[in-house]
């Protein structure tokens, strides 16, 4: 094994704890524990251009610098989640006045969302500790990610979900053969009940916001957008800005720390900016960051991104942080304003879930308020398919006519 995972550091009180002292978040304060690898030790090893194994098209790629062995399943989608693709889509850059934007889309990813990053990760770490079952809640696109991976590895997932998750995603958790519990209740119950059932029955648990592999899964974004754009950038540009949708908060705070990585190793020229974008109903953590505070509030969450709907965001704190400590900040769009960016991604040929059209909705925001320039290089995430929720998507767009079989009908809807 790479010398790569030195300790956990608490994001909060910052006290340090060995790679098997812990598993979840600081027994101090709850706080969510950062994993810090052998920064020397990398450095001594790679170069930017030469620390990558495994040239797979996917996150394995980075495996040297992510904090698990190797778990195998060669052949399998475990292998192939991540290293989505970068869209350049012209229309929309001239249309918003940009002179470079980029479209990082996750839907390619085995189950179709940028979920299957996370999951992917925690399950090398549950084969490499032997864990049995591994249990996650989720408003759907964790638990479908978890039910796939596991499942492409033979192992088991138990799934908590609001009964109230969108069918497509209830489906694939289904599908992958997961233990489904559909629970009578919002996320957050969904999301307390796991972790109760967690200490009762020895499962481990792959929770946002609570399992530190998440962000270590999450961070691979943030090397891909390095790989694929940051390096790329003429010398003397501007820094990239990222636009990604926020929920509990993991997603801004993994792809933040992959740049964080990337900067300790002195392989990033410069740190992107990165901006959050919440939904107005569900803007926790848009609120803190707005009241210059670090102290979480929760809301009662009400929108129809169903990912990002969250009454008490369980990484919070680092995702204040991922837009403080980089010069970004934090955008919050009406549902709306969402559902004009899936058409609007959907006229370029890119078809978005909600909570992943919510990042480009905030662009059009930033674009319009003068939180970008058009010299700012833009790259917006795009978390999750359309696939995933169709009742949203049909209320974004004109429904088609439906006519008769014959010439005439054609030509009466045409004119
Ligand atoms: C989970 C999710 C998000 C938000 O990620 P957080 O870590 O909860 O902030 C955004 N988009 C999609 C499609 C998701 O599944
Ligand atoms: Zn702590």
């Amino acid at each position: 094994m790479t010398p790569k995972f030195s300790h956990y550091q608490c994001s909060l009180c910052g006290a340090t704890y060995g790679p098997d002292e812990v598993t979840y978040t600081c027994p101090k304060d709850g706080g969510n524990l950062n994993v810090i690898l052998d920064y020397d030790a990398l450095k001594a090893k790679f170069s930017p251009d030469k620390f990558m194994d495994l040239p797979e098209a996917s996150l394995w790629r980075y495996l040297n610098l992510i904090p698990v062995e190797d778990p195998g399943g060669l052949g399998t989608p475990l292998r192939r989640a991540g290293w989505t693709p970068v869209y350049q889509p012209r229309r929309l850059a001239e249309k918003l006045g940009l002179q470079q934007l980029w479209i990082k889309d996750e839907s390619p990813n085995p189950t179709a969302s940028f979920k299957d990053r996370a999951s992917a990760i925690v399950v090398a770490r549950a084969r490499q500790i032997g864990a049995e079952v591994t249990v996650a809640a989720s408003t759907g696109n964790a638990g479908a990610a978890l039910a796939g991976m596991a499942a492409a590895v033979g192992a088991k997932a138990v799934i908590f979900a609001p009964r109230t998750a969108p069918p497509a995603k209830i489906a694939q958790l289904i599908v992958f053969g997961a233990q489904v519990l559909l629970v009578d209740g919002t996320y957050d119950q969904a999301f307390d009940l796991s972790i109760e059932a967690t200490e009762a029955f020895g499962w481990y648990n792959r929770n946002t916001g609570f399992n530190p592999f998440t962000a270590e899964g999450k961070k691979t974004a943030g090397f891909e957008i390095w790989e694929q754009v940051i390096r790329n950038l003429p010398k003397g540009s501007k820094p990239l800005t990222v636009f990604i949708p926020v929920g509990d908060g993991n997603i801004i705070s993994g792809v933040h720390k992959g740049f964080k990585d990337l900067q300790a190793l002195g392989w990033l020229p410069q740190m992107p900016r990165i901006i959050g974008v919440q939904s107005e109903g569900s803007a926790a953590i848009a609120n803190t960051f707005n009241q210059g505070d670090e102290k979480i509030q929760p809301v009662s969450a009400n929108t129809l991104a169903d990912s990002i709907s969250v009454d008490l965001p369980r990484d919070g704190v680092r995702a204040v942080r991922a837009a403080r400590e980089t010069g970004g900040t934090y955008l919050i769009v009406p549902d709306q304003a969402i559902l004009a960016a899936i058409a609007e991604l959907g006229r370029v040929g890119i078809f978005a879930e909600p909570a992943a059209a919510t990042a480009y909705a905030g662009l059009v925001k930033a674009v319009d308020e003068g939180v970008v320039a058009s010299d700012d290089p833009v790259l917006v995430l795009s978390t999750g398919s359309g696939l995933k929720d169709v009742k949203a998507a049909m209320q974004a767009v004109q429904e088609a006519p439906i006519i008769e079989p014959t010439l005439a009908a054609v030509k009466e809807v045409l004119s």
